[in-house]
């Protein structure tokens, strides 16, 4: 984390209020989210134990608390498994037959798993572990693309308190390589091919090139998908399928203890090296799963779809745990949203019915450059609640979100981190939107916004956003270093730093600004990048934007902006001009970038997220530092 000054100028105001039709509310699980919010925090241990009451435990915990502050322990004493409860949970009802994944690959494709299925699979490949030896805490690294295989290995790692490693499959060898060393797992699983656009991706080259210096790995199984892929070589090399089909469907899942490990999972890398979070079986079982049951308000005949990938901790919680802890039906898809068209998703969406939609504002800036005919193609009417995460979004792109799906649909603004496991400042569909801010902290979950003494700041202030309170799904630790795990709760006293600058209004709900790392300081002010890319993205010729601060001889720093424009848009010195204007009738003079340069493409991390950190080391001429993480 940079040096962490004082205050950061807000200077971004929208008005509009939008309020939940009462048809959603009534609907609604929650339906006060004051008083709800009120009595969850007045006691939260009474509210997560509660919670936690709704999932099946082996034994009971003693305390659901022991907070050795910065370490925490929840339900301490319990024995559980995530996977018993995603699964055995389900199939001893009548869910045995319901439908939980729907998988669509890229050429259309189409395979289905009941909950039944879903767990004998899983059964097979827990067996298949077991032959070759694995044991509770040794560590399995999953670089998958986007196939049922990836859900089922989890899942089967999770039945034997193996720690999964998920790397998601874009990724290069050395990056495969080093997050393989970190974990030191004896086990990659992963597949021949993946297809991206309707190119082969041959991933297994890829395992081979990452594994011949990984001493660690005793085995390479591989889910073949091209007949014409080279022969394995055995003994080394096992194929998926011949490795699960002589194994029995029935595996008893282990009784872990609350606090076993369930996973690593490396950050996005946006900010900087990417920390290898370690999530545990207990907490994060509890926390994800009443998030997805409150946030999308889940109900049992939805069809949910989060275009994530279960490479990124949003596949981890809001594809495979959160729905399947709810026994719901998972739409998930491979590929691109403009893959074959960029009617992709809305495609998807009338085609499985579905009712919730999770995605991101990348993904909706995207689709928005497509232009609104794309999504009038199709019947969206099934659609119930929407979702995005990864970044702020900017009141242009949730506008859109909102309009092309009918106009009344509530988008839920889930603010969260890989570190934080689930999802922490949302509205609820009962809770009136602001477009552009994630609106309030979840049930149990206490947020604020504070100064660099951890002093908390007076609305519309802008500040650094922190947790004050442990929370059941947080990480415990970074893997083989405890030391920067710390520094979340040591930096700013008595709470936990998210990294990200962040305002309240007076209203209480939170507005992010971005990455405390990221912050511009123009002529004594401080500026979050979210505010002035919001800004420019509202120009009409504006698709995308990222700025960054430049050193500037009297100012401190000066902005840059890069800008991608909508199609059709040709570059002009009046077009610029007309940016500037509009961030000048937006924001004020201080946020005008000084420079704006037209781009074609700006760098982003596998996960969609604008690496600002790479932008600036290029206009610098310095060392941009780990770029494991960037898409090419
Ligand atoms: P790294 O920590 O390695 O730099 P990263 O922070 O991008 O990478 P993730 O855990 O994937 O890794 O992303 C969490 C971050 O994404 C948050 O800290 C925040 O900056 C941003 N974010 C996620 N959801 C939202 C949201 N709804 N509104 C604003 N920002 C969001
Ligand atoms: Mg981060």
């Amino acid at each position: 984390m940079g040096p962490m000054e004082e205050k950061v100028e807000s200077l971004f105001r929208v008005d509009r209020v939008v309020q939940p039709t009462a048809e959603t509310k009534a609907a609604a699980y929650i339906q006060d989210y004051e008083a709800a919010y009120k009595k969850s925090i007045a006691d939260p241990e009474a509210f997560w134990s509660t919670v936690a009451k709704e999932l099946e435990w082996f034994t009971p915990w003693q305390r659901v608390l022991e907070w050795n502050y910065p370490w925490a322990k929840w339900f301490v004493g319990a024995t559980c498994n995530i996977s018993y409860n995603c699964l055995d949970r389900q199939v001893k009802t009548w869910r045995k037959n319901k439908v939980a994944v729907i998988w669509v690959g890229e050429q259309g494709e189409e395979r289905i798993f009941t909950y039944g299925e879903l767990f004998r699979q899983v059964c097979r490949c827990a067996n298949a572990l077991k032959a070759l030896g694995l044991r509770k805490g040794d560590r399995v690294t999953i670089y998958l693309p986007k196939i049922p295989e990836q859900i089922v290995a989890m899942l089967a790692c999770a039945r034997l308190g193996v720690i999964h490693s998920v790397v998601y499959s874009g990724f290069s060898a050395p990056a495969l390589e080093s997050r393989i060393q970190d974990a030191e797992s004896r086990v990659v699983i992963t597949a021949d091919v993946g297809y991206d656009r309707g190119k082969v991706i041959n991933l297994k080259s890829v395992v081979d090139q990452a594994v011949a210096n990984c001493r660690s790995v005793e085995r390479v199984v591989v889910v073949r998908r091209e007949p014409s892929s080279p022969a394995l070589s055995a003994p080394k090399e096992l194929d998926w399928h011949d490795w699960l089909d002589k194994e029995k469907a029935v595996c008893a899942a282990e009784p872990l203890d609350a606090e076993a490990p369930l996973y690593i999972l490396y950050t996005s890398g946006t900010t900087g090296k990417p920390k290898g979070v370690v999530h545990v079986h207990g907490g994060y079982m509890v926390g994800t799963y009443i998030t997805t049951k409150y946030v999308f308000d889940l109900k049992e005949e939805d069809v949910y779809f989060c275009v994530a990938d279960p490479g990124w901790v949003t596949g981890h919680s809001y594809i495979v745990y959160g729905p399947l802890l709810n026994g719901a039906t998972i739409l998930t898809a491979e590929g691109k949203p403009d893959y074959p068209n960029p009617g992709r998703w809305w495609h998807l969406i009338e085609r499985y019915g579905v009712s919730i939609f999770y995605t991101t504002p990348t993904g909706i800036r995207l689709l928005m450059r497509y232009g609104e005919e794309w999504p009038k193609k199709y019947d969206l009417s099934t659609l119930r609640v929407l979702g995005t995460v990864g970044e702020p979004i900017n009141p242009e792109a949730w506008e859109w979100y909102h309009r092309v799906t009918g106009g009344t649909k509530p988008i839920m603004d889930t603010w969260w981190q890989t570190e934080t496991g689930m999802i922490m400042v949302t509205p609820l569909p009962c809770v009136p939107l602001k477009p552009g801010s994630a609106t309030r902290p979840f049930l149990g979950v206490e947020a604020d916004v504070v100064d660099r003494a951890g002093k908390s700041l007076p609305a519309n202030a802008g500040g650094f956003a922190v947790i004050t309170k442990p929370w059941p799904a947080m990480m415990r630790t970074i893997y083989k270093d405890p030391d920067r795990y710390q520094v979340y709760w040591n930096t700013i006293p008595n709470c936990y730093t998210a990294g990200d600058v962040c305002r309240k209004d007076e209203d209480g709900y939170l507005w992010f600004m971005g990455r405390a790392d990221d912050v511009i300081k123009v002529a004594g002010n401080r500026i979050g990048t979210a505010e002035v890319e919001s800004a420019l993205v509202s120009h009409p010729a504006v698709a995308e934007a990222a700025v960054i601060g430049k050193p500037h001889k009297t100012a401190g720093e000066a902005i840059k902006a890069f800008v991608i424009l909508k199609q059709g848009q040709q570059e002009s010195q009046d077009l610029i001009k007309s940016m500037k204007d509009q961030v000048l009738k937006e924001l004020g003079k201080i946020a005008v970038p000084q420079e704006i340069e037209v781009v074609s493409s700006l760098p982003k991390t596998r996960s969609g997220k604008i690496m600002r950190r790479v932008l600036k080391a290029k206009e610098l001429g310095q060392d941009p530092g780990d770029i494991s993480t960037l898409e090419e």
